[in-house]
């Protein structure tokens, strides 16, 4: 199976159990569904380090957390680090891309 590449700054790593999540779209006047690509990304901040990559058809990839994708991230994660998954380098490396695209 093909993994998508990730668009957004910050990306971590993929997983499909992280895709397919939808809300609607975070432009005001938008019709269509952001929805998880599987993306995770880190950008370094304090309060809720970690968000989803979401596509809308119309606007492009964004970088969207909600308090209910919360439990699901932090399974996934846990479940990466098991597998033996370098997540600090992983993060660091994320955290660099999205500084210097002005994020995080
Ligand atoms: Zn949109």
């Amino acid at each position: 199976m093909d993994i998508p590449k990730p668009r957004y700054p910050g990306a971590v790593f993929h997983s499909e159990k992280l895709a397919g999540f939808q809300y609607h779209c975070s432009m005001s006047k938008c019709r269509f569904m952001d929805t998880s690509t599987g993306w995770l990304l880190y950008h370094g901040s304090e309060i809720h380090p970690y968000s989803l990559e979401f596509e809308c058809p119309s606007d492009g990839v964004v970088g969207r957390w909600s308090r209910e994708l919360q439990p699901i991230i932090e399974q996934v994660v846990q479940e990466k680090i098991d597998e033996g998954f370098d997540l600090e380098n992983a993060k660091q490396r994320a955290k660099i891309e999205a500084q210097r695209a002005g994020l995080g």
